[in-house]
């Protein structure tokens, strides 16, 4: 799996594919979108016009929270290959735990299938916390490959990181850039970005890199694509780190994944 990959959320499906395309041809490979993003066909779309041949490409989307349960399931993954045009996809996550709902072991039972049918190349969650993890790992086959939680240098996640290395479980972040609100123009983040000559955007991404986190910054901006994907030549010290780190308020911008249970 690609470090960084392009994140598509709040795309509008009519765009999607002129924003992927530009993604593609800055060089990114992952692509992460998910059914409740309602851009699987115009991400589909850039895929099979880019001419980039299909192994050499990571594609992730996810199950909505409304079809989960064994048989949904099987439909909704159906449903999206579908949209997407594609036989298989890299990685596919459970979107929420839903804890409410009682049903994302079953859930995750329906995935073990679609991988071992050669449907899906690797499976995993998504604002899984540690407690439904455990339960998933007790009572399934396959430790999810992955879990994409909301991660930035405002919510730094430190406890659901360690239990993930312990358990093998890859760290990806979602909104990476805290979503592009205040956290660019926190003074200290500035400061880096003017030390190294770089934007504070890209300082981010590469606390990210550095860290070991999986991140999915997205942009419908042409340049800022670009920018985003171009954190591999410069390096952060641990001073620059030792800053960042501090700036961590455990602040979720996001829902609370023990609460939401979004239809
Ligand atoms: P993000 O942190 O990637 O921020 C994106 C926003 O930051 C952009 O809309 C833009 O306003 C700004 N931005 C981007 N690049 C910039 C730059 N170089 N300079 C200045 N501003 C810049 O937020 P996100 O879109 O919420 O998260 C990224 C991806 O994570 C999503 O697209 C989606 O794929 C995934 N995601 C997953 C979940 C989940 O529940 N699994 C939830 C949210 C997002």
């Amino acid at each position: 799996m690609p470090q960084l990959g392009f994140g598509v959320w709040q795309v509008p499906d009519a765009e999607a594919e002129t924003v992927v395309a530009t993604a593609l041809e800055a060089g990114y490979r992952s692509i992460d979108t998910a059914a409740a993003y309602d851009n699987e066909e115009g991400t589909g779309k850039a895929i099979a016009r880019s001419g980039i041949p299909r192994e050499d490409l990571f594609v992730t989307t996810k199950l909505w929270n409304s079809d989960q349960g064994y048989d949904a399931t099987l439909r909704a993954f159906d449903t999206s290959v579908s949209k997407l045009g594609l036989d298989y996809v890299d990685l596919y996550l459970i979107h929420w735990p839903t804890p409410e709902r009682g049903l994302y072991v079953d859930t995750y039972k329906a995935f073990e299938k679609l991988h071992a049918d050669g449907r899906i190349r690797a499976i995993g969650v998504s604002n899984f916390l540690p407690e439904h993890l455990e339960r998933l790992i007790a009572e399934t086959s396959v430790v999810p490959a992955v879990n994409q939680i909301e991660l930035h240098p405002h919510l730094q996640q430190h406890a659901a990181r360690e239990y993930h290395a312990e358990q093998g479980i890859a760290t990806e972040a979602w909104s990476p850039l805290g979503q592009g609100k205040g956290l660019l123009e926190v003074p200290a983040i500035v400061a880096i970005a003017r030390k190294h000559g770089r934007t504070p955007a890209q300082v981010v991404l590469r606390w990210h890199i550095q860290l070991g986190n999986v991140v999915i910054p997205k942009s419908a901006t042409p340049s800022r694509i670009k920018e985003n994907i171009d954190v591999f030549d410069f390096s952060l010290d641990a001073e620059d780190l030792a800053a960042i780190s501090a700036l961590n308020e455990d602040r979720r911008l996001g829902p609370d994944p023990a609460a939401f249970n979004g239809a």
